[in-house]
């Protein structure tokens, strides 16, 4: 795994070459390669908002599951009686 990228090649078919002044250029467009960061500000930001979006489904789904295990057999005697009166 190389530390320099191409915005413009895609990922897969990259390749490098050096330049005849020492610097690094993308093999398929001749672009001078970009140094790739561990985390940019970008995939932080969309890290947060999409921790915003999902953890209210989290939230609910640990919380029906919460509620499918307290459920008492009683309920079931209950709804039973209704399905009868109600025929
Ligand atoms: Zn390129």
């Amino acid at each position: 795994m190389s530390r320099f990228y191409c915005p413009f090649c895609s990922s897969r078919y990259q390749f490098y070459k050096t330049r005849h002044d020492g610097v690094l250029i993308c093999g398929q467009c001749g672009d001078p390669m970009i140094k790739k960061t561990l985390m940019n500000s970008r995939q932080i930001f969309g890290l947060v908002a999409a921790l915003a979006f999902l953890s209210p489904l989290i939230l609910m789904i640990f919380f029906v599951i919460k509620d499918l295990n307290q459920i008492k057999p009683t309920n079931t005697s209950v709804s039973l009686v209704l399905m009868t009166v109600t025929k």
